[in-house]
């Protein structure tokens, strides 16, 4: 390949660099735009995650904390705005890519996760905070959506939507190829050279641009100055065969997903042919993006068993396929943009485990920064955030093994209704101690 040369070139091709594509050419379609990819394009989390599309409203609280009352209420508009758009480019485009807005059911497995309804119900009165957006369900509300023993009362996200990932990731490649981008798989960049114009390296050759745009994902660990901006985590998914007589028994027809209120998260959700998919947010932590990210036989044993203790109607239902991939934590857990190397280089991360949604927005963001404007989406207070920093290694990569192992078995010995083991809690609750987003 090349040299070539380009108004942008945009490395990675998940939905933050798809998205970036996208608008870029939509904002002005003479801009030549490049996108490399070391895989396929959606063969990183974009076209294997769980689907659940949602804004940032999600994260209310900690915007509120960041940018106050007026910032946090502009961010989770345009997040929602965004996810809005989304939808109306691939109706238009005649594209598929299942989305159902059936709501999003967030459910307490235990009377001590009953606590965070509540704080559900501080947010529906919160100044600026859409009070239609969440409905607190009692247990028998959540029953009448999906029956589980382990299902106490919940709160139901009424805007939350499911689509299929890979649909999203690689309907989006093909409507950016309709629209002229040029896009090199298979090609991973092994360098970049600030200037005017950059200087991007792959083993097959060059490209020379005048703007750059990264959506690494969490492998924007690897970048200068990005390596305690980010951790790598993985999350991973079982999938079981189609049982659709079986979810009719536990009463899970109406296409909600589903989560729960563990800091070691799950996450479930139906397919249009009647299989769960199972997941869990949190698996290992590490500065380098292994195989044990994409496939972890311990976490989908784990995945299985939980599966078969809420739903035990699904024993004997087998499990059909099972994969994993790297998320992007951040420190503040919520993504962040901006503009580095002489301000030709633009970024965004951090969307940690949660950027089906927030990646439309990152798109919008990232396109007008190359484009040099300065518009509602440059104007977000998300942009030029400046990330709270992890602590340098080798702190980081143990203070994350036992923080995480900490927070797991704290779950655990909750969600099984007996209180945690102190010492455990103590280092569960470490890290919010210390000002991070993330942890008891
Ligand atoms: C199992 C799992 C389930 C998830 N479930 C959900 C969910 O239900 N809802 C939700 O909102 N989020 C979910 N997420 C997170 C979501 O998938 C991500 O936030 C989102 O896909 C991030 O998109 P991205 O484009 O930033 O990153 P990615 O999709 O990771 O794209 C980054 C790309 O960069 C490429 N790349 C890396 N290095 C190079 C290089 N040197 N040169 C060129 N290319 C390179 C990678 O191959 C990759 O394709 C989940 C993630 C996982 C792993």
């Amino acid at each position: 390949m090349g040299p070539l040369r380009a108004d942008v070139a945009i490395v990675g091709g998940g939905y933050t660099g798809l998205w970036t594509a996208y608008h870029l050419k939509r904002a002005d379609p003479t801009t030549e735009v490049v996108l490399l990819e070391a895989d396929i394009c959606g063969g990183g989390p974009s076209g294997r995650n769980g689907g659940f599309m949602y804004g940032l409203w999600e994260d209310f609280g900690i915007l509120v904390e960041l940018f106050g009352v007026e910032g946090a209420v502009r961010v989770g508009e345009a997040s929602e705005r965004a996810v809005d758009s989304a939808v109306d480019v691939f109706r238009g485009a005649g594209i598929d890519i299942w989305f159902e807005r059936s709501g999003h059911l967030n459910v307490s497995t235990s009377p001590i996760f009953d606590e965070a309804i509540e704080e559900y119900r501080g947010l529906l009165s919160h100044e600026g905070f859409p009070p239609d957006l969440y409905e607190v369900l009692s247990a028998s509300e959540v029953a009448l959506r999906c029956r589980s023993p382990q299902f106490r009362g919940g709160v139901l996200q009424t805007r939350g939507a499911t689509v299929q990932p890979a649909r999203l990731a690689r309907g989006l490649r093909a409507l950016i190829l309709g629209l002229g981008v040029r896009i090199f798989e298979g090609t991973p960049v092994d360098g970049i050279q600030a200037g005017a114009p950059a200087r991007i390296t792959t083993r097959s050759g060059e490209v020379m641009a005048d703007q750059v745009v990264l959506g690494l994902n969490a492998w924007s660990n690897q970048l200068p100055g990005f390596r305690r901006s980010v951790i790598p985590r993985s999350s991973h998914i079982v999938l079981t065969e189609p049982a659709p007589d079986r979810l009719r028994e536990i009463g899970w027809t109406g296409g909600e997903g589903i989560g729960d209120f563990r800091a070691t998260l799950h996450y479930l959700r139906t397919t249009p042919d009647g299989r769960i998919a199972f997941g869990a947010g949190t698996g290992s932590s590490s500065r380098e993006i292994d195989s044990r990210m994409s496939n972890d036989p311990t976490w989908y044993r784990r995945l299985e068993r939980q599966l078969q203790k809420w739903f035990p109607e699904f024993r004997g239902v087998g499990i059909d396929a099972v994969w994993g991939g790297p998320i992007d934590v951040s420190a503040h857990h919520v993504p962040f943009f901006g503009s580095i190397w002489g301000g030709n280089v633009h970024y965004g991360m951090g969307f940690t485990g949660g950027g089906v949604g927030p990646c439309v927005l990152g798109g919008r963001i990232l396109s007008s920064l190359a484009l040099g404007r300065r518009d509602e989406f440059t104007t977000l207070p998300l942009v030029g955030l400046r990330s709270k920093r992890f602590p340098p290694e080798p702190l980081l990569s143990i203070g994350a093994r036992l923080t995480l192992e900490a927070i797991l078995r704290t779950d655990d010995a909750w969600e099984a209704g007996r209180s945690g083991n102190p010492l455990l809690e103590m280092v569960a609750r470490m890290p919010r101690r210390l000002g991070y987003n993330l942890g008891h």
